[in-house]
C-alpha cells in the first residue's frame, strides 16, 4: 500500500505515475492552473514582501561590494545577465522537426558571483536577513547606517557568538556557508551523499564546518534542523519551508524585467514569456516564479524541470500529496548526476502555494542533461552544471503539447513572438577538470 492505495489503484487514477516509475521522460501541464489575479492569493506573501527583500539586498550592497570585490562593478548587487541562444535554438528545433519560432534565451545564474548558482539569491538573502535582525537588535547597526561597517572585527566577533546551520546537496551549502563565514558566523553545512567533493573542499577552506552523510538531501536537512534545535544560538535555514529564501529568489524577477526591457524584449499577452526552471525542493524555482507572476501576470508561463530519478514536485502536485509523498514511496531511487535536483520530497509550502501558478512540470533523463551540457558548451560557449541543463528541453515540451497551447491561447502568431527563457541555475564554479569530464561524457552520447 502507498498512502492508503495499491500501486495499481494509483496508476489507474494517475496514469502518469507509470511513466515516473519507469523513469520515462514525461511532461504534465496542469489543467487546474488559475489566473494570476486569483491564484497569487494562495501564496500568503505579496509584492510588499518581495520589495522588502529587494530593499534589504540594496541596504547590504555597500557591504557586499566591499567584501566580495567581484560584485563592486554592479554596486554590490548579486546579479547575472541574460543572453540569446540562437545556435542552440536552431539545433533543438531542427532535431525535433519543429519550425523556427520565438527566441531562446538563457538566464546566466551559473555566473552569479560569490557562489556560482541560483542559491546566491535565496541563500544569501536569508543569511543577510538573520544578520540584520541580530545586528539591529544588539545596536551594532542602526536603521539608515552604511552596512559596510559590518566589515569589522567588532562585527565579526559579534556574529561569531552565533551559528547558522543548513542541509544541502551542495549549492545551498556553498551560498550559506560562504556568506555566513564572511560575516563571522559559525557555519555548519550538512551535506548529502550527492554533494561534490569540490564543494565540500571549498567550504572547509572558508572555515565552514562540513558534516557529510551517506544519505540523501532530506536526511541532511533533518540533521541540520536537529543541530539548530539543540543550540539556541544556532539559526537553521529551512530550505523546505523558508519564506526568506523564497523572497530572495523572487527578487530576480524585477531585475529580469529591467534586463528584458533593455534588450528590447516585450512581454505581454501577444508576446508570451515561457520560463524553464530546474526544480529540486522547489524554493528556488518557486520563488523566481512567484516574482515573475507578480510582475508579468498571465503573460508569463513557468514550467518546472526535474530529473527522471527525482520527480518530487511533479509527483507531489499531481497526486495532491505534496510533502506527504516522496519519490522513494513509489520505488523511485532519487539517484541522479544532477546533484542540485537530487531531492526526493518536495517543499510542501511551495507545492501548495504555487500549484495554481505553475503551468507544468516535466522530467529529463541524466544522459540528456549531459548531451545538452556538451552541446551548449560547444555551440554557445556556456559553462553549466548538469542540473542547470534541465530547463533546456522545456521549449520543445511546450511546443509539442497542442492541448496545453490551445488552453493558454498560444496561437502560432503568439508563439512567433514568444520568448523562451532557460534558467541556467549553476556551473561557473565547477573545477575545469570536472567540467571537462562532464563535456566528454556528453559528447559520447
Ligand atoms: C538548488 C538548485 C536548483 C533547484 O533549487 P531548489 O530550491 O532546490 O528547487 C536548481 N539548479 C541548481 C544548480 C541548484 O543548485
Amino acid at each position: 500500500m502507498i498512502h492508503g492505495q495499491t500501486l495499481a489503484a494509483w496508476c489507474a487514477s494517475h496514469p502518469l505515475i507509470r511513466d515516473l516509475i519507469a523513469l520515462r521522460e514525461t511532461s504534465w501541464f496542469n489543467p487546474a492552473i488559475a489566473p494570476a489575479a486569483t491564484a497569487l492569493a494562495d501564496v500568503g506573501l505579496g509584492a510588499d514582501d518581495v520589495a522588502q527583500a529587494s530593499a534589504r539586498l540594496r541596504r547590504f550592497a555597500p557591504y557586499i561590494a566591499k567584501v566580495f570585490p567581484q560584485t563592486a562593478a554592479a554596486g554590490g548587487l548579486i546579479e547575472s545577465g541574460i543572453r540569446p541562444l540562437p545556435r542552440m535554438q536552431r539545433l533543438l528545433l531542427i532535431d525535433a522537426s519543429l519550425p523556427m519560432s520565438g527566441q531562446l534565451w538563457l538566464k546566466t545564474d551559473n555566473e552569479l558571483p560569490i557562489s556560482g548558482s541560483i542559491k546566491a539569491r535565496g541563500g544569501i538573502h536569508e543569511v543577510l536577513k538573520h544578520a540584520e535582525d541580530l545586528a539591529l537588535q544588539a545596536g551594532l547597526i542602526r536603521p539608515g547606517d552604511d552596512y559596510a561597517a559590518l566589515d569589522s572585527d567588532t562585527a565579526r566577533a559579534f556574529f561569531g557568538q552565533y551559528g547558522i546551520a543548513v542541509g544541502s546537496t551542495g549549492n545551498l551549502g556553498l551560498s550559506i556557508g560562504i556568506m555566513s563565514a564572511q560575516l563571522g558566523f559559525q557555519a555548519s553545512v550538512h551535506m548529502s551523499a550527492d554533494a561534490r567533493q569540490w564543494k565540500k573542499d571549498r567550504l572547509r577552506a572558508s572555515g565552514v564546518t562540513v558534516v557529510e552523510y551517506e544519505s540523501d538531501y532530506s536526511a541532511a536537512v533533518e540533521q541540520g534542523r536537529r543541530q539548530a534545535e539543540s543550540d539556541p544560538s544556532c539559526y537553521f535555514v529551512d530550505d523546505e519551508n523558508s519564506p526568506h529564501l523564497f523572497l530572495g529568489y523572487a527578487v530576480a524577477a524585477e531585475r529580469l524585467k529591467q534586463q528584458l526591457d533593455r534588450a528590447g524584449v516585450r512581454v505581454d499577452a501577444d508576446h508570451p514569456l515561457f520560463v524553464y526552471l530546474p526544480c529540486g525542493v522547489g524554493g528556488g524555482p518557486g520563488g523566481v516564479a512567484f516574482g515573475l507572476k507578480l510582475i508579468f501576470g498571465d503573460a508569463v508561463h513557468c514550467v518546472f524541470a526535474e530529473p527522471t530519478h527525482s520527480p518530487c514536485m511533479l509527483l507531489g502536485v499531481h497526486t495532491g500529496l505534496h510533502d506527504a509523498v516522496s519519490v522513494q514511496d513509489f520505488g523511485i531511487d532519487n539517484v541522479t548526476a544532477a546533484d542540485g535536483l537530487a531531492v526526493g520530497r518536495p517543499s510542501g509550502f511551495v507545492g501548495r502555494a504555487m500549484q495554481r501558478l505553475i503551468d507544468g512540470y516535466y522530467t529529463v533523463v541524466d544522459e540528456e542533461l549531459f548531451r545538452l551540457l556538451a552541446l551548449a558548451h560547444r555551440e554557445e560557449g556556456v559553462k553549466l552544471e548538469p542540473s542547470a541543463l534541465a530547463g533546456m528541453p522545456g521549449m520543445l515540451r511546450v511546443l509539442r503539447d497542442r492541448d496545453y497551447l490551445a488552453r493558454i491561447g498560444a496561437s502560432s502568431a503568439r508563439l512567433a513572438n514568444a520568448t523562451h527563457l532557460v534558467w541556467g541555475t549553476g556551473g561557473s564554479m565547477v573545477p575545469e577538470g570536472e567540467f571537462a569530464r562532464y563535456v566528454e561524457r556528453g559528447r559520447q552520447l
